[in-house]
């Protein structure tokens, strides 16, 4: 599950910060998160978008701390694609947000996202389902890495509610 906090809401915009968690239908586990330098963003030719920016000054100060600080952008999608590895699915709410920015990201620094686009999966969708799972959130809206633990967590319960499901049919 990825989860990206940007300066924007199109393709070229700044990302400012990228959470990530792996989790199958028996939970979440390993986790990706960094910070990326807002500067690091500019010289690589993305864009600041003002009403973005005053979104952000408007929110509490630990989502606001992502704006500030961070590593290279380069270094920071590097990164990234090391962690991804060989996973078969990338989830976001929705791809055509978190996938589209990121892979405009990579392409800025002369790099090629880790995924290929049929391994996208949409969290909007199975969140919307009548099954979809009801999980409290934890920790701090718009932090990358909470809101994509959250995310991970209800496509988690969702898939494992859909089994059960499944297998009381196949009981009857
Ligand atoms: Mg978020």
């Amino acid at each position: 599950m990825l989860d990206i906090e940007t300066l924007g809401l199109e393709p070229g915009a700044s990302v400012v910060s990228i959470g990530a968690v792996r989790f199958d239908e028996s939970g979440v586990g390993d986790t990706f998160e960094r910070s990326i330098s807002l500067t690091s963003c500019q010289r690589a030719g993305l864009t600041i978008d003002a009403e973005t920016l005053e979104w952000w000054l408007a929110q509490d100060g630990e989502a606001l701390d992502q704006l500030s600080g961070g590593d290279p952008l380069a270094r920071v999608l590097e990164a990234f694609s090391e962690w991804y590895g060989d996973a078969d699915q990338i989830w976001a709410n929705s791809p055509s947000f978190d996938c589209e920015l990121l892979e405009t990201a990579y392409h800025a620094v002369d790099r090629d996202e880790p995924w290929m686009f049929y391994e996208e999966r949409d969290f909007r969708t199975i969140s919307s389902l009548p099954v979809a799972a009801d999980v409290e959130f934890e920790g701090v809206e718009h932090d990358a890495l909470d809101d994509a633990v959250h995310q991970a967590e209800v496509v988690s319960k969702t898939l494992a509610g859909i089994e059960e499901i499944r297998a009381r049919g196949e009981s009857a």
